[in-house]
């Protein structure tokens, strides 16, 4: 099923998560970077269109301010995120650069979902990029938002984005290969759910934990973006992305996920 997912969308969104983007020292993995463009190239040279969901500013950001890395304070924490931003693209470039391939940054709040002007341009934007074979690479605009006027994270993100590009898949790469029954970190016998057609049903019997060190969402918020794709007609499969070649593996059926469908 998911093997036919891949290879049947043209327009795929792929969102990663910081686990996912950060080495063993809590720095941005820059081999991992590498790999997945050159991963990237692979599809795009199949005809497909690619819009990459970042997170990871803050890592990037400790690993340049590392003496701001406990501040709590929200003017320190935005302004890691500012510093981070620049990081973590730079990072991106050069993963592309080799392949010849541009990225472009957009950088979104929650209120540009909500607008409809904004959302017309956005995706006018994110057309004209990937038809000139650039790939967007989407962050929440983390140094204007506070909490409150927050999407918060990049799972729902993924998803508003995926909704405004009309896109066919979205793929959350987590460092997990899909949804549990209950959290495997913390019971060993959780049962591995392969597809979701009813996420109302999957959401009363599943027991979704806290998110890890990084992660801002856990579970919950892929469930969430799950129900808002899927309610578009776009399915989503959540799957671990620690291989840079998952999707290729995915396309193949030799790495596992969960794919939500459309009812
Ligand atoms: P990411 O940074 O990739 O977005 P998160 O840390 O936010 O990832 O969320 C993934 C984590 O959610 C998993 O590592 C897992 O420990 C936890 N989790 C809690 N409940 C479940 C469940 N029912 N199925 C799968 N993962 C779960």
């Amino acid at each position: 099923m998911i093997s036919e997912l891949i290879n049947d969308a043209r327009k795929i969104v792929i969102k990663f998560g910081s686990n996912t983007l950060a080495d063993k020292n809590g720095r941005i993995n820059r081999d991992y970077l590498g790999e997945f463009a050159k991963q990237t190239q692979a599809l795009l040279n199949k005809g497909k269109q690619v819009v990459i969901v970042s997170s990871g500013a803050m890592i990037a950001g400790v690993g340049t301010m590392d003496k701001w890395a406990r501040k709590q304070d929200i003017h320190y924490k935005q302004a890691l995120s500012a510093v981070g931003q620049v990081e973590l693209m730079e990072a991106w470039r050069k993963s592309f650069q080799p392949l010849d391939i541009h990225i472009a940054q957009l950088l979104l709040t929650k209120d540009d979902f909500s607008d409809s002007i904004r959302t017309l341009h956005i995706r006018n934007t994110l057309f004209t990029l990937v038809d000139e074979g650039i790939v967007p690479i989407i962050n929440e605009n983390d140094s204007v938002c506070v909490d409150e006027i927050k999407i918060g994270d990049n799972d729902n993100l993924a998803a508003l984005s995926a909704i405004l590009w009309s896109a066919d898949l979205v793929i959350l790469f987590s460092d997990i290969d899909g949804l549990y029954d209950k959290n495997p970190k913390e019971f060993p016998d959780a049962a591995h759910i392969a597809e979701v057609r009813n996420l109302d049903e999957v959401k009363a019997s599943v027991n979704l934990g806290k998110a890890n060190a990084f992660g801002t969402g856990g579970i919950a918020t892929k469930l969430e973006a799950a129900q808002r794709v899927v309610s578009y007609g776009i399915p989503l499969i959540i799957t671990n992305g620690a291989n840079p070649r998952a999707v290729d593996e995915l396309s193949k059926d030799a790495q596992k996920g969960t794919a939500f469908l459309p009812q």
